[in-house]
């Protein structure tokens, strides 16, 4: 048990509406509010690959069209042997929107890292560059 349990079971949720009829590569986020509330994302892809959105990008995005603008965690889910990473564009979008937080990834056989965001995106760019 750890305090993410429930945030890894809601992306591992997630994960099961990805719409990754291309690649078959189907991932699950969920973004924790301090306030306790979970927004979702999957990946959702596209006939044209360049438009495709990642799990971590439409979790953030569902949020801020929501209202919220403050988040603590964010747990990533893949069905792969190796834990997966958030790719260069999501970092970038994690760290504008929620900072130096904890990035939980984690597979369906219940493998867990914890990772800060400041360690898999040591050297950002941000309002601080402006
Ligand atoms: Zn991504």
């Amino acid at each position: 048990m750890s305090e993410y349990d429930a945030l890894i079971a809601a992306a591992t949720k997630a994960r099961e509406n990805a719409h990754a009829k291309f690649s078959n590569f189907k991932v699950g986020a969920a973004l924790h509010t301090p306030s306790g509330k979970i927004f979702l994302g999957c990946n959702i892809e596209n006939a044209t690959y360049g438009l495709t959105l990642c799990a971590e990008r439409v979790s953030i995005f569902k949020a801020i069209s929501e209202g919220e603008l403050r988040f603590d965690s964010i747990a990533v889910v893949t069905d792969t042997e190796t834990l997966t990473p958030p790719c260069g564009a999501c970092r970038q979008i994690i760290w504008e929107f929620c900072h130096d937080i904890p990035v939980v990834l984690a597979n369906l056989k219940g493998d867990v890292q914890v990772l800060q965001m400041s360690k898999l995106f040591p050297k950002p760019f941000d309002s601080s560059n402006l």
